[in-house]
């Protein structure tokens, strides 16, 4: 059993922590107050690497092992949660389905350019009356001649806003299909950013598809093979969010504690109560739990193994450990942790996003209850 990183992952990760503190943290307040991701962020994120983190280098990618990408993701969050998660949509749900189940041409003509920043990819599987329960999804594909259209409703497309690609998933004759629909075909709309609150310099978009033609060349995989996609997409998400949720626990720890060795109150730094050494010692032992879960699903996937069970595994936990650990850390900073003008209350705000973006804890606990079934022959539906 080794549970050290490796000499190139150390490198990678202390590299990624460098540009993280260096050219993200000094913006993520100012553009999670505008509601903004600026291009000149997600530019110097893509010269980075970090937009073709997991592609091949003949495609211009990083080639990043999963353990590498999960630091990456890790310490982008520690600086921005927003960051990441576009980051993670952009290449576990969006590239990544591209590069396991594209065609020559479509890897081809996308992925070269989602390196280099130039596309930026948006997941569109959930609808109004489809969340959880994706799988029940309405929007339509329609086989007319050598062209689909699509027609439906999607809602909560992260990078909805800046996407110049959209993975879009329809129900069409045989089953759940996947479609590469350029943000420019007509008949595709985007409407205003939602309002949330946490991750504000994301964007989270409904998109309307009204009659909206594309070549049937344009199908991602088999037809009725798109819920396989989906599922692969979701559980590489699963772990980024959660190495999301483990990053900023950890900020948010390094924050607060540097915090209670400078806040004097009763004559003392606050350091110096037990209740606040309790506060952050609860969360360190939480977080260094959920580091090695993180770590662990990541190598996993290195091993070419399925890590579907991991990836719920992985997410309910990151999403309960980066809540608490937020929640105690605003404590530790009394008022101050409250106040928008300090960090504390941005991670906050974020972490609780993680509970539900990438589907609820209740379901991905329902698929850790389904293996565990499964294993004494008893068939549990979700
Ligand atoms: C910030 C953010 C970003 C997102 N980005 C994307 C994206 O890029 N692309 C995309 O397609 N979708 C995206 N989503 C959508 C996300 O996947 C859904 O919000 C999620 O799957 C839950 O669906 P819902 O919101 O409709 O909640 P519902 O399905 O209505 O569920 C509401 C609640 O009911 C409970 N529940 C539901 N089903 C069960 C069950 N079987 N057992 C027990 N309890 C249950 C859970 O507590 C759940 O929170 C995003 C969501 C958020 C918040």
């Amino acid at each position: 059993m080794e549970f050290a990183l490796n000499e190139e992952q150390r490198m990678f990760q202390n590299m990624f922590r460098d540009f993280a503190a260096k050219d993200i943290a000094p913006h993520a307040e100012e553009i999670d107050h505008e509601e903004t991701m600026p291009a000149s962020i997600l530019s110097k994120a893509a010269n980075q690497g970090f937009l073709g983190a997991t592609l091949p280098e003949e495609v211009f990618g990083a080639a990043l092992d999963g353990v590498s990408y999960a630091l990456m993701i890790e310490e982008v969050a520690r600086a921005c949660v927003s960051l990441s998660v576009v980051t993670a949509a952009h290449v576990s749900m969006v590239a990544m389905s591209i590069l396991e189940a594209g065609s020559d041409a479509q890897k081809a003509e996308w992925l070269e350019a989602m390196s280099a920043g130039e596309v930026i990819g948006a997941f569109a599987l959930t609808e109004p009356d489809a969340g959880s329960d994706a799988q029940s999804l309405q929007t339509r594909a329609v086989v007319d001649g050598d062209e689909v259209v699509l027609g439906g409703v999607k809602t909560w497309v992260t990078n909805g806003g800046i996407a110049g690609l959209f993975l879009v998933f329809a129900r069409g004759a045989e089953g759940i299909d996947a479609y590469l629909v350029p943000q420019d075909t007509p008949g595709l709309t985007v409407g205003y950013r939602e309002p949330t609150l946490g991750l504000r310099s994301a964007s989270f978009n409904t998109v309307y598809l009204e009659g909206c033609r594309v070549p049937l060349t344009n199908r991602l995989g088999q037809a009725g093979g798109g819920w396989d996609i989906a599922r692969r997409a979701q559980d590489r998400m699963a772990v980024a969010l959660a190495a999301a949720g483990l990053g900023v626990a950890t900020d948010a720890i390094a924050v607060a504690s540097k915090y209670a060795t400078e806040r004097i109150q009763f004559d003392v730094a606050i350091a110096h109560k037990q209740a606040i050494q309790e506060f952050v010692a609860n969360a360190y032992i939480e977080t260094e739990a959920l580091r090695y879960l993180v770590y662990r699903a990541a190598w996993l996937s290195d091993q070419g193994q399925s890590v579907s069970v991991e990836a719920s595994t992985v997410k309910a936990f990151a999403a309960r450990v980066a809540r608490n650990v937020t929640n105690m850390m605003v404590q530790v900073m009394g008022g101050y942790g409250f106040m928008e003008d300090y960090p504390m209350a941005r991670k906050y705000r974020d972490a609780r996003s993680l509970g539900i973006i990438g589907g609820p804890t209740e379901v991905h606990q329902l698929r850790v209850a389904q293996k565990i079934f499964a294993d004494l022959d008893v068939e549990i539906k979700l």
